[in-house]
């Protein structure tokens, strides 16, 4: 008899919301983490009163979305509290001044290219078929209504927001299948407690009903015999036996490091040699003596070409103006600074690759674009910390990637690696495998397709 029915490897948002939703059904359920905290890319720590994101985190659906959907079905639906993005709205930054889109984009593009950019918008609610976009471009959806620049920059930007790659790169049908069930759902939050409330709930669920949760705990080696799995090995040399194991560590490391390329049929090992990542992260924790700003979330842009910020990104040039997605956690929830000061999370998308060689121009840089946004900013600053791409990597590995596998064409839809991998009981869960959707919530749409199958099984 095996000690386990599922063992879980990873407390992301994926291997927590798979271990929730099955713990609610009866599994006898063990996950591991190898941090001595939960949430990987999805957690909070603290620092002198403030409670802080290791990332820069904003959710694009709140309860309306696939988080919504397993508290729902697990009878938990009140477990995280949002705050929703309202009152003010989000905006933007562009030229020295803040604007709410899209009624205010009108300012700054002729009124033509602003009626068919609505009419994309109108167009993408509609929408069905995605199949036939999911080897396109954002891009080439874009050029069919407007060649304008400063719009193109600025789609450009929402991908590099959403999705971390490029708008040239992200498949038409994952932009279209996120931008309409945002706006249908109109609730784009923050949960109370910080991001962490969110993987948080999902792991209190998992001892709620009945399953275990050990932190520090390494998984070193999935242990199969007869093409079906047996068990895991942790880094201390201990086995534990399941029927099941669910790995959210990322498809290339479970494949080729914890299972081994012998174990796979050539094919598949080469297609997941051709997958790609999406790129990586630099974020700035700013603590503030007083609050300088009541917007909740800003986002700063510039009209570079967008072909040209990329490349120059991935040659490791460093921009003058950065462009800054900054939520204001301390304006969702005030306890998460302490009394009259202020929290601000600015973060750009920058690669692993020769950051640490321009680290120090990429924080400075970041730093004064932030100034701008803010310029009362100086002059109430009490420290900043700084997370970039390496610590990302400690806390997710997955190539230090933000998301995951990348959304971009072939990587999407049909196309994404299935939860189910060919090895009898075993499977992945997280931004490398199944789902769709914005960071945590494609996580957690691959928590719920998992489910699906292993229950499937079941039956
Ligand atoms: C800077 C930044 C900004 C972001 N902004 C947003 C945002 O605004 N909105 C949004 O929704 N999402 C955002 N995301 C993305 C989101 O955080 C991730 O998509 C999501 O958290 C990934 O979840 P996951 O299930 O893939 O797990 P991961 O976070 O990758 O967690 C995997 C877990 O597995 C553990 N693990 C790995 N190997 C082992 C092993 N051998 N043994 C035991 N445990 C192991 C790791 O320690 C980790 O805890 C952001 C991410 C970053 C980094």
């Amino acid at each position: 008899m095996s000690d386990y029915d599922i063992v879980i490897i990873g407390g992301g948002v994926g291997g927590t919301a798979i271990g929730a939703i099955l713990a609610s059904k009866g599994f006898k359920t063990l996950l591991l983490e190898k941090n001595k905290f939960i949430g990987g890319r999805c957690s909070t720590y603290e620092k002198d009163g403030f409670k802080i994101d290791v990332g820069v985190h904003l959710f694009g659906r709140s309860s309306k979305g696939p988080h919504g959907e397993i508290l729902n079905m697990i009878g938990m639906e009140d477990a995280i509290d949002w705050v929703i993005c309202r009152k003010p709205g989000p905006r933007w930054f562009y030229q020295g001044k803040f604007w709410a889109f899209p009624r205010e984009l009108k300012e700054f593009i002729p009124a033509s290219d602003f009626s068919s950019l609505m009419k994309l918008f109108r167009d993408v609610m509609k929408m069905k078929n995605l199949e036939e976009f999911e080897r396109k471009s954002a891009k080439s959806l874009l050029s069919k209504y407007t060649n304008n620049n400063l719009v193109h920059s600025f789609i450009d930007i929402i991908s590099l927001l959403y999705f971390v790659i490029p708008y040239y790169e992200i498949s038409a049908s994952e932009f279209v299948r996120c931008l309409s069930s945002l706006s249908a759902a109109f609730s784009i939050g923050y949960p109370k407690g910080g991001c962490i409330s969110i993987p948080q709930a999902y792991a209190n669920a998992i001892e709620k009903f009945g399953g275990t949760i050990q932190t520090n705990q390494s998984v070193s080696k999935i242990i199969v015999e007869n093409e079906k799995v047996q068990g895991v090995e942790l880094d201390n040399g201990k086995f534990i036996s399941s029927k099941l194991v669910i790995s959210n560590a990322g498809i290339r490391e479970t494949v080729n490091n914890m299972i081994g390329r012998k174990f796979f049929q050539r094919n598949y090992i080469e297609n997941i040699d051709k997958l790609k990542y999406s790129i990586s992260a630099l974020t700035l924790k700013v603590a503030l003596k007083k609050p300088i700003t009541n917007f909740k979330l800003v986002t700063s842009f510039s009209s570079y070409d967008p072909e040209e910020r990329f490349n120059s990104l991935i040659k490791g040039k460093v921009p003058e103006e950065i462009f800054l997605f900054i939520p204001v956690p301390s304006n969702f929830d005030a306890t998460l600074a302490p009394k009259g000061r202020q929290l601000i999370i600015a973060g750009t998308a920058v690669t692993q690759e020769g950051f640490e060689k321009n680290q120090e121009k990429w924080i400075k840089n970041s730093f004064e674009s932030l100034q701008n946004v803010f310029p009362d900013l100086p002059e109430n600053l009490m420290w900043y910390d700084v997370s970039t791409p390496k610590d990302i990597h400690q806390l997710g590995g997955k190539e230090a990637s933000v998301i995951g596998l990348a959304q971009m064409m072939n990587q999407t839809g049909n196309d994404r690696p299935s939860p189910k991998l060919p090895i009898e009981g075993l499977y992945l869960v997280g931004g490398d495998a199944g789902g769709w959707g914005i960071g945590t919530e494609l996580a957690a749409k691959s928590a719920l397709e998992c489910a699906e199958q292993i229950l499937d099984r079941r039956i």
